[in-house]
Order: structure tokens, then sequence, then C-alpha cells
């Protein structure tokens, strides 16, 4: 019966908002519990404080005995706020964040114990970690891996453990995580975009990309939520018929927050502002139950690192309110999915944002430099980028017509093509007097006023830019940063590293003034790249069918579009940036198949249980309440019952038809994932699960959606779109 359907909703409609205390100012609070530089200070000897910040400054090495210094400095920290533990904290390949948690406890003989954690245990640790996946790195070369500190990112104190940012590899060095690709790509973009910038300021010797995110996600009453098996065990629903009602009104998005709701975002954020996790905007969002959090942009490890955290603390936190977050790219057929915007730029240690409006015509080239370069990069790594958002749930949301399709393009904007348009004129070799005035008043000059008031915003672009930085749309809400943040700052380091190839050349014995290189070798960019930009409705059919003619890629899903990960070019391109190794890719390039296979595999399996075990057994209790009807109706009116019971004989054979289908077509799929299972191979296993299974889902949907509105809402076991969506 529909007993836990609607205990739920009774348990939900009885729920208050939680109580929050805020009796601290959020500037107060904000990093209480990170170890900052002024903690640093505070805690740590001179030597051991100088040779943290220059780790963090230039990726030197800290010495072991310095580490042993800035291990006890620490523990002092932790303990003062009353750590009991530490953990190093790292981010393996399955989306999540993963601790081992050690007591800073040691027994010293005699029955005495004292408090310990020296600088091996700061700088190493090793998990148990054959649970995580590694795409046959350990199993080929070391049994073991271990985790190793990353002083860039700063040690903070959750709950009672400190918690040691740290990056996962195996005993050949080979990366097991997602963290350090990052920081080798970060590395890579620093000096790639620090010897462009020299061009036009000396003094520059650092760039730092920048990433702010922006969040989406769902809040379901986690009574709710448990009353679905799919959303507990795949985080989506996988059948539910939409409500009569669903976003069209959009009076949730410039609706105020629900109380529940607000008082979770509090807490939230105040957890947020003593680890030092800089949350600034909160919102809802288009679909019913559906927001948004995005923090203060940062250095772009640091916020990878904090988007880890913060989905980890939101989900431990609903917990306390009752909500289960749904992260989930497309939890809702039919309802808007979420994403996470990655926007990015790069910015130098002299505080200028390369991507921002400069004030003199020469700041300005430097502007235009770093802007093309990147949409010439996007232009030649497409299908590289489309790679590193691919998954199962994010394959649901791009192309759906709500959310950028899965071609990438850029937008930028009407006044700056215009900029491009004039540029692409510019003459071949020495530019005259002249008409460098002309490009320094008229094209050059005008970028300022244009970005000041650049109102221009296409929300149908996957990598848009907007204003002063560019906006990675098509990023999946599940999905870690640090991938597509990787590949990003991977293809604009060789991007710049060539344009500075191709102006030095050009300037070598004086042949060219330097600007007058740059802009030649622009003018080629803009030309080359032209194919990337578009300006028009990302989810028209006519912008599929341009595409195709421009020959950009369309890779619809995952096994698709994860080709990209391993062709040679590819591989050659992360190794020449030393960003990872042919093992490591191929490894990843199997991991995130296994993953795909993994997630349709078991929504398959939901899918078939639900269907056969809530679905069918409900549709012939109700079945069986008509034929009940109709024997009734023949006893009183005899031969002229046919005339009384002609819908609900109706009724009985559609609920007959639909039960044959889902039975037939749940056998044919399970028919299907035998033979899928049966391969060997990753690829052709993910490519079955995706063509040969995955097919099934929306046909079984289709008549359990039906039986849905045909059967009595009473004796109806999964709770329905509308409570999910609207019960507050
Ligand atoms: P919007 O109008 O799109 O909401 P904002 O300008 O407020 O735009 O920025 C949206 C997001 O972009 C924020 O999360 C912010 O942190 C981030 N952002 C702003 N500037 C930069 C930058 N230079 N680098 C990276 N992210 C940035
Ligand atoms: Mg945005």
């Amino acid at each position: 019966m529909a007993t836990l359907r609607f205990n739920a909703l009774k348990e939900t409609l009885n729920r208050k908002p939680v109580e929050v205390e805020e009796k601290e100012r959020r500037s107060e609070l904000f990093g209480k519990n990170v170890f900052t530089e002024s903690v640093m200070r505070q805690f740590l000897t001179k030597e051991a404080y100088q040779s943290v910040m220059e780790a963090n400054a230039t990726g030197k090495k800290i010495d072991r005995t310095i580490a042993d210094h800035i291990s006890t400095g620490m523990k002092e920290w932790a303990i003062s706020k009353g750590a009991t533990h530490y953990t190093h904290w790292f981010q393996p390949l399955t989306g999540t964040t993963a601790e081992k948690h050690d007591a800073f406890f040691e027994t010293i003989g005699d029955g005495l114990a004292i408090e310990k954690f020296g600088g091996g245990q700061l700088v190493q640790q090793e998990p148990d970690a054959s649970s995580f996946p590694h795409g046959g790195i350990r199993n080929t070369f070391e049994a073991r891996g271990y985790t190793a500190w990353d002083p860039t990112s700063p040690a903070f104190i959750y709950g009672t453990t400190l918690c040691i940012p740290s990056v996962f590899v195996s005993y050949t060095g080979d990366a097991l995580d997602f963290k350090t690709p990052l920081l080798r790509a970060l590395h890579a973009i620093d000096e790639a975009a620090t010897d462009v910038a020299k061009y036009f300021d000396k003094n520059v010797n650092k760039v730092q990309a920048t990433l702010g995110w922006e969040q989406e996600y769902f809040l379901i009453d986690s009574a709710l939520a448990a009353s679905r098996p799919d959303i507990q065990l795949s985080g989506r629903t996988l059948l539910g018929h939409s409500p009569a009602k669903g976003q069209q009104l959009d009076d949730h998005y410039f609706g105020s927050i629900p109380p529940r709701v607000l008082s979770f975002m509090r807490e939230l954020e105040k957890e947020c502002m003593i680890l030092g996790v800089p949350v600034k905007t909160r919102h809802n969002e288009v679909a019913p139950n559906q927001f948004e959090l995005a923090p203060i942009f940062e250095e772009a490890n640091l916020a990878v690192d904090h988007n880890s955290l913060l989905m980890d603390i939101m989900q431990r936190i609903a917990e306390r309110h009752n909500f289960m977050v749904l992260f989930h790219e497309k939890p809702f057929a039919g309802i808007n999915g979420s994403g996470k915007h990655n926007n990015w730029s790069l910015s130098t240690d002299t505080g200028v944002n390369l991507l921002g409006p400069g004030s003199t015509p020469m700041k300005n080239l430097q502007f235009l430099t770093f802007f093309i370069n990147t949409i010439k990069a996007v232009h030649d790594h497409e299908e590289l980028l489309r790679a590193t958002i691919a998954s199962a749930s994010n394959d649901h949301r791009l192309g759906a017509n709500e959310a950028p399709p899965a071609i990438i393009s850029t937008f930028i904007g009407s006044q700056l093509t215009e900029v491009l348009d004039e540029l692409e004129k510019v003459t071949d070799g020495k530019l005259s007097p002249q008409e460098k005035t002309e490009l320094k008043l008229n094209v050059v000059g005008k970028i300022p006023e244009i970005l000041l008031d650049n109102t221009d915003r296409n929300r149908t672009s996957s990598f848009a830019f907007t204003g002063n930085k560019f906006e990675f749309r098509a990023v999946g809400s599940t999905a870690n940063c640090a991938q597509p943040m990787t590949v990003l700052n991977t293809i604009v380091a060789k991007q710049l590293k060539e344009f500075k190839k191709e102006v030095d050349g050009l300037t070598k014995g004086k042949k060219m003034k330097k600007d007058d290189a740059i802009f030649n070798v622009l003018r080629e960019y803009i030309k080359d790249s032209k194919n990337i930009r578009f300006e028009g409705d990302g989810y028209s059919e006519e912008w599929e069918k341009e595409a195709e003619k421009r020959g950009l890629s369309n890779n619809r899903n995952t096994p698709e579009a994860l080709k990209a990960m391993i062709t040679e070019d590819n591989i050659k391109l992360f190794e020449e940036l030393n960003v990872m190794n042919r093992v490591e890719i191929e490894a990843r390039h199997e991991i995130e198949l296994e993953e795909y296979i993994m997630r349709i595999q078991i929504e398959s399996r939901i899918l078939g249980d639900i269907a056969r075990n809530h679905v069918i057994p409900t549709a012939i209790r109700y079945q069986n309440i008509l034929i009940k009807n109709v024997r009734g109706l023949k006893e009183i009116f005899d031969n002229d019952f046919k005339k009384h019971s002609k819908e609900q004989l109706e009724i009985i054979q559609e609920i007959s038809a639909h039960i044959e289908k889902i039975n037939s077509e749940i056998t044919e799929m399970i028919e299907a994932r035998k033979k899928a299972n049966k391969l060997e191979d990753a690829e052709e296993k993910a490519f079955s699960y995706c063509n040969k299974v995955k097919p099934y889902f929306e046909s079984i949907r289709y008549h359990c959606d039906k039986l849905e509105l045909l059967i009595d809402d009473e004796i109806w076991p999964l709770t329905k779109y509308r409570e999910l969506l609207f019960t507050r």
C-alpha cells in the first residue's frame, strides 16, 4: 500500500524550520578554522613560515626538518581549537572526498601517552587505498598509493579533525586523484601566461588561474526522498509523471526563499565562513525546489577544494534540516536540471585581471592577447573540452534545450565581435604609424567602455565571455571542477606558448616591432578560430546544423565524448605540458568509462525493480478493484452491464497493455544488460550500455507514467512529482 508515501508526506507537512543561531558576524567567523597566513605567523617559527610561503609561491619542496616544525605548530593550533584527529583530505577519482582519521596520540610506554603529529605524518599518509578507482595503475605498478600534503591549499578543521589538503598518487608517482593534474596544469598556465604577460609588464612574475563556481542543486525533504528508491540510490527520479504545474510560472525563481530552506542556507553559510569558503550569493533557481550558491572567486586550486568541501558539508547540514541535496544534473524529467558554471580568468601577481579591461591602449592589447588566445585554444581543443564535462548524468542535460548543447562554442557579444572584425583587417607585416594610431584610438582604445557596459548576455552559450572572465556553462552540477579546470588551463597554456613562439619569431633580429608582431599573430588567430564563435541561440536546431557544417563536434553521449581524451594528439598535448602521462590518461579514460557503465547499470536495475515490484503490483491491485466493480455491475444490470461498465473495461484493458509492455521490456532490458556485461573492452561495454540498455529507460518509464495517471491516487506507492517539488 501507499503507506510509505503518505507517512512521508505527513512528516514533511509537519516540519518546522530548524533554528540556527547566528551570534557572530560573518566577517568575524570567516576563516576561523583555517590555518591561514596570519595563524601560521603566530604558530610557526619564522623559518617554517617562510618555507610554506615559498612553497606556495614557487612550488619549492619543503625540507623534512622544517616539516617537523610546521607539523608541531599545526598540531598546537589544531589542539587549541579542540581537534583530536588529523587526516589527509583528498579527492580520489570517485567524485567525493576521502579521508582517513588518525588520532594525535601516541603511547610512549609506561602507560603514558602524548599528543604527537610529526613532519612525516604531515607530509605523507598511506590510506588503505585499494577501494579507490585507479584504472589499473596500481595493479600494474605498485600495490599502494599514498597521499602527500599540498601546501598551496591551507589546512582546516572540520568538526574535531584537522584536514590536510593532499594529492593522491601511486608509488610510481602517477596521479590517482583530481588534484595532481590540476596542480600541474596550473603550473603550466603560470609559466606560459607569465611569459606572455611580460610583453606588457616586465614586473609580472606569476599568473594564477582564478575560478568562481556557481553551484546549482535541489533540496528535497528527506522523508520524501526516502520514499523513492530511485532518488535514494541514483540521485534522480527514474519515473514519475510531470505535475500539472511545472516551472512555467517562474514563481519559484522570483519568489522568496522558503523558511526551511533559508534556515538550511544560513547554517551552511555559517559553516562555510568558519571553513574559509567565501560564499556570497544565494538564490532560488528556475525549477521548484532548486537553488544556487556561489562564492567570491579564488585561485583555482583553492576554489576546487572549496567546491568539493562545500558539496560534502552541504549533504551533512542538509541532514540536520531533514533535507536531501540532489546534485544530479537532471533529477526530474521535464524540469530544469542543474549545472555548475565555472567562471575562469587569469590574474597576475601585480594584481591585474588579464581578461579585464586596462587603462592604456597597451593594457588593452594585453587583454586582447589573452582573450583571443583563449578563444583560439577553445577552438583547437573543443572536443577535449567537451570530454571533460562528460558523465552519465550530464548527458541528460547537455543538448536538452535548457542547458548548453553538447557543442562547444564561445559567445563574446556584438561589440567585441566588432573589435575582432576590425583587427582582422590589420595589414600583413609592419603596420604604418597611421594604422597603429587608428587601431589604438578606435579599436583597442574602446575596449574599456565596451567591457564596462557589457550588458550583452547569452545564456545559451557553453563558453561565454562575461565582461572580465569566461564562463564555462556546460559543466555538470555533480562534477569536480578540477577536470574542466585542468583541461582549460592546459589548452590555454599550450596556446600561449605557441603565441609567444610566433611573436618572438617575428620580432627576432628587430624584423618587426613587438606590437606589430602581436597584431599580426592575433589577426591570424582571429581568422583561424572563427568557427568556434557563435552569437545566436545555442539551444536551437539551426545551430546544430550550422555547427555540423562548421565541423564542430557534437558528441551527445559520454562514451562518444570520452574518445577525445585518448587521441594521440591529446596525449601528446598533456605529456608536452607535463600535466598527465599516457598511463594516467588511459587510466582516467578507463575509470570514466567504468563509472558510466556502473551508473547506467545501477539505474537499469533500480528501474526494473521499481517497475516490477511497485508499479505492476499496484496496477494489478487497481485492476482487481475495477474487475470487482464490473462483476458487481453485471450482477445488478445483467445483460445490460456492458453499457454501464464500458469505461471500466477499457481501463482494465489499458492497464493490461501497459503491464504487458513494462514486463516484456524489462525482460529485454535485462537481456541487453547480460550481453553488455559479457563484453571485455570497457569502451565497447559503455557503448553497449548507452545504445542497447539505456533506450529501454524511456519506454518503460512512459508506460509506468501512464499507469500513474490511470491508477487511484490512494494506492499509488511512489511519491509524486508534485509532492516532491511543491511540498515545503
Ligand atoms: P553574474 O552576473 O553572472 O551573476 P558576477 O560578475 O557576479 O556575475 O560573477 C559570477 C561569478 O563569477 C561569481 O561566482 C564570481 O565569483 C565569478 N567571477 C567574477 N570575476 C571572476 C574572475 N576574475 N575570475 C573567476 N571568476 C570570477
Ligand atoms: Mg552564471
